[in-house]
């Protein structure tokens, strides 16, 4: 379709400010902006025109002044800077009301109305595997339940401790004692009405991965028994194999918290990627360190650390499962530690080893 005949509507977190020759345009969401040079002292009431019912030859008939190739240049411009979207493809009304929010967020990474409802409808059915409902993971599900996504499967063979219940979501006092995968199935399913698939298993190897059922589009490894190390190992060895982008090394120390990595597989870095460069830094990190004294490291974090963690852990999953372009993605290419007792957030990066034996474009 020819630019003239195409509607644009300006994002609803766009605010535009016209100061002398300058129009500035301000997303409010990221609080970041944009300028254009601009003297034609009507531009506000013209820009005003992209609601999302004109086409542009259409508006180019209410300003004659304008030279419609220039109104197609500035709208293919503010299409690409994503402070218009094209509307090709109205929403229906019950999304606009279930999920605006949703909405929102998924304009912000795509160009069109059509892609983003392409989005909803291929996130609402991307298949997610999540492994381990601890602090963690319990929290990223029902994110994503509230996210919209529904075509979810939950892989833990804990059952509910009373310790469990300061820093896990979905579990209650009446659940001690239950498995944690099927208590959570069936707390979604009496709290939602979404059905989800439990698996009341530890994963202890990548056969486990490569038995289930279904073909999995995002797996996110939130288990950290034996260690989570050893888990994300296990992950990225069956996710490498079979292209699945994963999710891994989340967790928590105590007053630390580690952001999971997202691992596209030949497009980011992968676990082993992440292991060559880290392992060095965290063994001179911990040259020297005496034993602590005490009986167990398993007394877990404060809720709201680990709810920290899992609540980034479910924004970078949203991304993926709706599709955002990669650019997009936050947690890729380093690893992101949050402190509880400064908030500060470090990140170090890590690039991707392109002739990483295990995630190479030649092995993967
Ligand atoms: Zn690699």
């Amino acid at each position: 379709m020819s630019v003239e005949n195409k509607v644009f509507r300006l994002r609803s977190c766009i605010a535009i400010v016209h100061r002398g020759q300058i129009v500035e345009f301000f997303d409010s969401n990221l609080r970041v902006g944009f300028s254009i040079e601009q003297s034609y002292p009507e531009i506000i009431g013209l820009l005003h025109r992209f609601d999302g019912s004109l086409t542009v030859s259409s508006i180019s008939a209410l300003y004659p002044e304008i030279f419609i190739h220039e109104l197609c240049a500035l709208a293919l411009f503010l299409q690409e800077k994503y402070a218009l979207i094209e509307v090709n493809d109205p929403y229906s009304q019950s999304d606009v009301d279930s999920r605006p929010r949703l909405i929102n967020t998924l304009e912000s990474y795509f160009h069109s109305t059509s892609e983003v409802k392409k989005a909803i409808s291929q996130g609402s059915k991307t298949s997610v595997l999540i492994i381990g409902l601890g602090a963690v993971g319990s929290w990223v599900l029902h994110c994503l339940i509230k996210a919209g996504v529904q075509n979810i499967t939950v892989m833990d063979d804990d059952v509910v401790e009373v310790s469990n219940l300061h820093r896990q979501d979905l579990f209650f006092e009446a659940d001690i004692g239950k498995p944690k995968a099927t208590t959570a199935r069936d707390n979604i399913r009496h709290s939602y009405g979404i059905g989800i698939k439990a698996i009341c298993k530890k994963m202890e190897s990548v056969e486990d991965l490569g038995s289930l059922p279904d073909t999995q589009n995002l797996i996110i490894n939130c288990a950290d028994f034996p260690s989570v190390d050893k888990t994300s190992r296990i992950v990225s060895d069956f996710c490498l194999k079979n292209k699945t982008p994963h999710i891994i090394g989340g967790g928590y120390n105590l007053h630390l918290t580690l952001i999971g990595q997202v691992v596209i597989p030949g497009l980011t870095a992968c676990f082993h990627c992440f292991d060559q460069v880290l392992t060095p830094t965290n063994a001179a990190d911990l040259f020297g360190v005496k034993k602590l004294n005490r009986k167990t490291r398993k007394i877990g974090s404060i809720g709201p650390v680990c709810g920290v963690s899992a609540s980034i852990t479910a924004t970078e999953a949203i991304k993926v499962i709706f599709g955002a372009p990669l650019q997009f993605l936050a947690v890729v290419n380093k690893r992101v530690e949050f402190n509880l007792s400064n908030f500060d957030f470090g990140a170090f990066a890590v690039s991707r080893n392109t002739v990483c034996k295990y995630c190479s474009n030649d092995t993967v």
